[in-house]
């Protein structure tokens, strides 16, 4: 039967920590995925996440099948999590929210509705460069796939200028996709005026903004402030298409919790949106895992609990700033004639370092170091214990 298949090439973030296991050497380092390491450089489950499984033991809960959309207060509080308490949107109903499997299954979600549903042409415009995933979700779900100018190499920031101008060439009515923080890979987010400008580009245009939103909390250590773009776009009156995860702000990567939303005109077209939502996930997994939703809900609608996650999340996000200037200094101090500014301007889960595809792999020959071609580090991979040694293959590899 399968004569005809051909073997396709490994994936090329999995492929780095294959490498990475077949090293001996005791330096090793791996920088290729984007899980949060503690600073021994282990898997970090959460204080808030554990007691919330204690919690949830103690009830001795079925496993009953969820709803196909998910358990309402689960969506309502990840719904709320994103856009404040105060949103009228929200209090007027006007959102229609599903659990989806984590940020990847909440965003091929959103593509299929947008795929049978959306009435302007099914192109979805990402970023240049984007998360290696969201090509292939858009795709296949059926959107053509296309780019706008982000990122500069030569600043390793924004470019703003080439976003904009890109932007207002986008055909009306298309979709265009907006990491809502801490973009992957680059690290390089919009400033709040920026984000204005956008807001108002992308309004003045007609466009439909899906905003990817992995990273609440992740970046900047508050969920309020890293939600920023995403309530300024409902404040400018846009109806917006979001997908959330928790893996990253509450470390639930294996668990796929995350939630798809549309910000509708009213609770009718709300409901009615919900309804086609449904009839797409039913045939496609029938409904969504039920332990990584009951933590967060857990966590969310309990505040002592809910306090400590925020503080839990802003731990991790500060370690990572905190490792963000240890690496900029230590590449000052060895003398690197390079400007690493970008090390701290940047923000998030990854780095884009500048390094080219040659001395990527370099610094994977000579010094036992695992990132991706592109030159993106996972900053949760740095640790006081590691830096130095980092500082220090970046800087023989870049000299
Ligand atoms: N979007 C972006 C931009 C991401 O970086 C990630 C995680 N790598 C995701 C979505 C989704 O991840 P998950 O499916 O694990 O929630």
């Amino acid at each position: 039967w399968w004569s005809g298949v051909q073997m396709g090439p490994p994936d090329a973030i999995l492929g780095v920590t294959e490498a990475f296991k077949k090293d001996t050497n005791p330096k090793k380092i791996n920088l290729g995925v984007g899980a949060y390491r503690d600073d021994n450089g282990k898997p970090y489950v959460l204080p808030s996440v554990q007691k919330a499984e204690e919690i949830m033991a103690k009830k001795a809960l079925d496993k009953e099948y969820a709803p196909i959309s998910g358990p309402s207060d689960f969506c309502k509080l990840s719904i709320q999590l994103a856009l404040g308490d105060d949103c009228e949107e929200l209090k007027a109903g006007a959102n229609a929210t599903v659990q989806g499997i984590s940020g990847t299954g909440s965003l091929r979600v959103g593509c299929a509705f947008l795929a049978s549903f959306f009435p302007g042409p099914k192109d979805l415009y990402l970023p240049s460069p984007s998360w290696g995933n969201h090509t292939p979700i858009g795709k296949h779900a059926g959107l053509n796939v296309k780019s706008y100018k982000y990122y500069d190499p030569k600043t390793c920031g924004l470019d703003f200028q080439g976003a904009l101008d890109d932007i207002a060439k986008i055909p009306e009515r298309s979709v265009i996709l907006l990491h809502a923080c801490a973009h992957n890979p680059t690290g390089v987010d919009p400033t709040p005026e920026q984000w204005q400008e956008l807001s108002a580009l992308i309004k003045k245009k007609n466009l439909f903004p899906f905003f990817d939103m992995a990273y609440q909390g992740f970046a900047s250590g508050s969920v309020d402030r890293d939600a920023f773009a995403v309530r300024q776009f409902i404040k400018d009156g846009h109806q917006i298409a979001l997908a959330q995860s928790y893996a990253k702000n509450m470390g639930l990567y294996g668990e796929r919790a995350g939630a798809f939303s549309l910000i509708t005109s009213s609770k009718e077209e709300a409901d009615r949106t919900l309804s086609q939502l449904k009839i797409l996930i039913r045939p496609m997994y029938s409904n969504p895992p039920i332990h990584g939703a009951r933590v967060v809900t857990t966590i969310l609608s309990t505040p002592e609990l809910r306090a400590e996650w925020l503080r839990d999340v802003k731990q991790m996000a500060d370690r990572i700033i905190s490792v963000r200037s240890s690496l900029r200094n230590n590449l000052e101090k060895l003398g690197s004639k390079k400007n690493w500014q970008h090390i701290t301007d940047q923000i998030g889960m990854f780095c884009f370092t500048g390094m080219n595809a040659e001395q990527s792999t370099r610094l994977s020959t000579d010094f036992s170091i695992y990132l991706t071609k592109d030159g993106r580090i996972s900053m949760a991979g740095v640790t006081s214990k590691n830096v130095e040694y980092l500082a220090h293959g970046i800087h023989e590899v870049t000299k």
